[in-house]
């Protein structure tokens, strides 16, 4: 179960994932999430490197997907902006959705990568498909109030995958330090 839960690589925000390295170890195609990964939660403005982020990944041949558990509105008013298909109500991390994403980018899972803040959505749903899987800190503190929840258990991981030396103790550190220590 662990082992789902484990990110390949963590990450402060969108725009340190190194596309040109994603390219080198053959990753095609991108499933992104939205919520505090493309713009904070509730939020309506993406910041204008976010949107260059994706145009260069676009210009540099990747195929790029936004999924979501949001509602089918907010999500396709998202992927209008970026001009990114959308699997909206997505209930990550059930496997459906990521396949649909594979199906849209036509990729394989090894060709693929998932970019998101949550560890039991993007992370845990990535991992049991097989893709390459990058946990970026969330955008902003405000959230839904079960996130809030899930949150003090996926600090409580994050902790323990840090002492076992799964994921890069500086990254988990910062994450921890944002979240408090609950
Ligand atoms: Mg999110």
């Amino acid at each position: 179960m662990l082992k789902f839960l484990c990110p390949d690589l963590c990450l402060r925000s969108l725009v340190d994932v190194n596309l040109d390295r994603l390219q080198e170890q053959g990753s095609k195609g991108i499933i992104l999430d939205i919520d505090n990964t493309v713009l904070p939660w509730a939020g309506e403005d993406i910041d204008a490197s976010v949107i260059l982020w994706v145009e260069t990944a676009k210009s540099k041949g990747f195929r790029i997907c936004l999924t979501s558990n949001a509602l089918r509105q907010r999500a396709e008013r998202i992927g209008d902006i970026l001009a990114i298909p959308v699997i909206a109500r997505a209930v990550k991390p059930r496997k459906k959705p990521f396949r649909e994403a594979l199906q849209i980018l036509g990729t394989t899972a090894t060709e693929t990568v998932v970019i998101g803040d949550q560890l039991f959505t993007d992370v845990l749903g990535g991992n049991r498909m097989g893709l390459y899987t990058i946990l970026l800190e969330p955008l902003a503190p405000k959230e839904m109030a079960a996130t809030r929840v899930v949150r003090r258990v996926e600090r409580r991981i994050i902790r323990h995958l840090s002492r076992k030396g799964y994921i890069c103790e500086t990254a988990a550190r910062r994450r921890l330090a944002k979240g408090g220590t609950r």
